[in-house]
């Protein structure tokens, strides 16, 4: 499960303080410096690392816990705090606004999640906002990906527009565009090509299609296994394309969890949804004071 050894860590790091009583200043460096071991240990952004640990050593040193008659407890507090704050604090919902389209664009690399997270994504909005949701295939240069959502759509009974044998996703996406504004669908879906790594070409591509789509949000899907490198593509996405938000996928697999605890603060954007498994009912909300609780224990 994700998170496993952090919270380990979290969690022997919290009952050592916990049995000292009386907390001096020695005691939360000490502290301080084992979170951040334990934070790089989890693959966590350096700079991320360096100004949680700030954060908290400078809260703490100060009033709030050495006078406290719990110090231990209000240490723990405070570490719980800054998490939520540096998981996005406040949950940002999506921006629906009635009466208009909304248009979402899916980015990221390839394998990360895109194609089973559109589908994942129009199906929850279909049942919590009775959208009739349509999923428009952009990602042109695999030809299983366009197969792949037409797969999903059938599955789930939501329609998709594609286009066989036309190698122009800028097209594709106008003409789906269009489908949805004659057919009246509430929210459409683009799903667009990844690459293995951020080229050029790619990102050109993906900028053209915004100008087409107006999208009213971008959301980049990230996979929570690939740790740090997350956070470079995510900062080059964000750079190019002025995401809106992030969903992680694949928090249910065995991963460290630093991409989940780094993208926020690195991005500014906040993380929308978490995928949690491979079906297409895994897929929640992300509310940061509880993603920090299950780290931290
Ligand atoms: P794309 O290339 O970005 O469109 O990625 P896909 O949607 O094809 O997904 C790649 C693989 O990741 C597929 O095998 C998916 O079933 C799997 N996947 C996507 N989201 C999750 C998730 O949240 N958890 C797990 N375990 N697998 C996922």
């Amino acid at each position: 499960m994700i998170f496993e050894g952090l919270n380990e860590k979290f969690q022997n790091i919290f009952s050592q303080l916990k049995r000292k009583g009386k907390l001096n200043e020695k005691d939360i460096q000490a502290a301080s410096r084992e979170i951040k071991l334990a934070l790089l240990e989890a693959d966590v952004n350096f700079k991320v690392v360096k100004q949680f640990t700030k954060n908290i050593s400078e809260r703490a040193i100060g009033q709030e816990v050495m006078n406290s008659l719990t110090p231990g407890q209000q240490f723990i507090k405070i570490v719980n705090d800054e998490m939520t704050t540096l998981l996005g604090g406040e949950i940002e919902r999506m921006d629906f606004i009635d009466g208009r389209r909304n248009v979402y664009m899916m980015v990221g690399l390839q394998g990360a999640g895109k194609t089973t997270t559109a589908g994942k994504v129009a199906n929850l909005l279909r049942k919590e906002k009775k959208f009739k949701p349509l999923l428009v295939a952009c990602d042109v240069y695999r030809p299983a990906a366009i197969k792949q959502l037409e797969i999903l759509g059938e599955e789930l009974n939501i329609d998709v527009y594609s286009e066989h044998d036309i190698k122009d996703p800028v097209g594709i996406a106008k003409r789906g565009l269009k489908k949805a504004e004659d057919g009246h669908y509430d929210l459409v879906i683009f799903d667009t090509a990844g690459r293995l790594q951020i080229d050029e070409a790619l990102m050109e591509e993906l900028v053209k299609i915004k100008e087409t789509i107006l999208p009213t949000e971008i959301l980049l899907t990230v996979d929570a296994m690939t740790g740090q490198e997350s956070v470079n593509v995510a900062n080059e996405f964000n750079r190019l394309l002025d995401i809106t938000g992030v969903i992680l996928t694949k928090l249910d697999g065995d991963t460290r969890g630093g991409a989940a605890l780094s993208i926020t603060f690195t991005t500014g954007k906040s993380i929308k949804y978490i995928g949690t498994g491979e079906k297409l009912a895994d897929i929640e909300l992300f509310y940061p004071d509880r993603m920090a609780s299950r780290i931290l224990g």
